[in-house]
């Protein structure tokens, strides 16, 4: 399930139009910060695509908040499992 465009608007305007996750680089976490468009949700084969991410997921479904949304571009959103574990770089492949 989606978030509803409303939360979505939200958790952009907080994120402020850039990417919320961070990236492992050198073995460490650094914000990642990328810079992405709006109008590019979804779209993970442009360079601003970007997706709003569940930080939580419930059994019975998801919490539509803005505060349960992250905005993550496409590169960061490679390297998230389903199951939320982050890959390393190498497990990325
Ligand atoms: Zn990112």
């Amino acid at each position: 399930m989606l978030f509803s465009e409303q939360t979505l608007k939200r958790a952009w305007q907080r994120a402020g139009g850039k990417c919320e996750s961070t990236r492992m680089v050198g073995g460490e976490k650094v914000p990642c910060c990328r810079d992405l468009h709006w109008e590019k949700h979804g779209q993970l084969h442009e360079a601003q695509g970007w997706l709003g991410h569940h930080r939580v997921k419930l059994a019975n479904g998801i919490i539509d908040v803005a505060a349960n949304c992250e905005i993550i571009c496409r590169e960061c959103h490679r390297q998230i499992q389903p199951d939320g574990n982050v890959l390393t770089a190498n497990q990325a492949g």
